[in-house]
C-alpha cells in the first residue's frame, strides 16, 4: 500500500450554514470519492464541480435530516435514475438515524413522482442507525455516536484499512460523546454555527461555537480540525478562536480536497 492509497481523502462540497452563500454552498463533503456525507443544495452540481461522477457514490450517510443537509438528496436520485442502463448494478445505500431517514427517502422519491415515472425506480437500501453502531460502508470501518442536536444526529467515524481516520460531527452541541469517538483520529470536521462565541450547553438549537468544536479537537487529541458549518461573515473570528484553544485548526474551501492519515 503506497502513502496515496494509505491516506484517507475528503472531498469539501460546501462549508456553510442553512443556506448558500456567494461562494460557499451548505456543508457536504464525500470520502474517497465514493461516500457521501448529507447533500447539500445543489449536491450534484457540487460532485461534479468537484470532479466526481455522482453515478460513482455508492453510499450517502446522512447525520441528521435538517433540510440544508437533505436538499440535495432529490437531486442524485433522480441523477441516477434517469441514467436507466448506464446506472451502476448496485444499489445506492443510503444511512441515517432511526426513525427518521426512511421517511425522508421515502419523501424524495414522492417528491419526483416515482409512481409516475416508474423508469426512474432504481434500488436503494436504506439503513437506520443509532449512537454506537459499528458497521462498514464501502470497505471503511465506520462508528457512531448520537449528536446533541434538536432532531436526532449522528457523529460519523471513518477508519480505512491503514488506520487513515476521519470524523464528522454534524450538527451537534458540544459533545462529551464525540470526544471519544474521535478519540486520535487524524482529521476532525466539526461544525461552528454560532461562529466565534462558545455555546457549551445549547440545548435549544444544539450547535456549537468555534472554541466548542476546538475543545472536542484537544480533548480527543485529533490531528487537525476543519471548521465547517459556520457563516462567511463569522469565520475569520471563528478560525482564530478556534486556534486559540487548538491551533491545528483550519477552514477549508469549498472545493478543496483534504488528505489526512
Ligand atoms: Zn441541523
Amino acid at each position: 500500500m503506497n502513502e496515496h492509497e494509505a491516506q484517507l481523502s475528503i472531498t469539501v462540497l460546501g462549508t456553510t450554514t442553512c443556506t448558500p452563500e456567494k461562494g460557499a454552498n451548505t456543508a457536504s463533503f464525500v470520502v474517497d470519492g465514493r461516500v457521501a456525507v448529507d447533500t447539500g443544495w445543489y449536491f450534484t452540481d457540487r460532485l461534479l464541480a468537484c470532479g466526481i461522477n455522482p453515478l460513482d457514490i455508492e453510499a450517502v450517510v446522512f447525520t441528521h435530516c435538517h433540510h440544508d443537509h437533505i436538499m440535495g438528496l432529490p437531486q442524485i436520485l433522480f441523477y441516477s435514475g434517469i441514467q436507466g442502463e448506464k446506472r451502476p448494478k448496485r444499489p445506492l445505500r443510503i444511512y441515517g438515524p432511526a426513525g427518521e431517514i426512511r421517511r425522508v427517502v421515502d419523501d424524495a422519491q414522492r417528491f419526483l413522482q416515482f409512481d409516475r415515472y416508474p423508469e426512474l425506480r432504481f434500488e436503494i437500501e436504506v439503513v437506520e442507525l443509532r449512537g454506537g453502531a459499528e458497521l462498514e460502508i464501502c470497505g471503511l470501518r465506520v462508528r457512531t455516536c448520537s449528536a446533541r442536536h434538536s432532531v436526532p444526529g449522528l457523529c460519523y467515524r471513518f477508519e480505512n484499512a491503514a488506520g487513515a481516520s476521519v470524523v464528522f460531527s454534524g450538527d451537534t452541541a458540544f459533545n462529551p460523546d464525540l470526544i471519544g469517538l474521535a478519540r486520535g483520529a487524524g482529521l476532525l470536521v466539526h461544525e461552528a454555527s454560532y461562529g466565534a462565541k462558545s455555546v457549551r450547553e445549547d440545548v435549544r438549537w444544539g450547535h456549537s461555537g468555534a472554541p466548542d468544536a476546538a475543545e472536542v479537537a484537544r480533548q480527543a487529541g485529533v490531528g487537525r480540525l476543519a471548521v465547517v458549518h459556520c457563516a462567511q461573515a463569522e469565520l475569520g473570528a471563528a478560525l482564530e478562536a478556534a486556534k486559540a484553544v487548538f491551533p491545528a485548526s483550519f477552514a477549508p474551501g469549498d472545493g478543496e480536497e483534504i488528505k489526512t492519515g
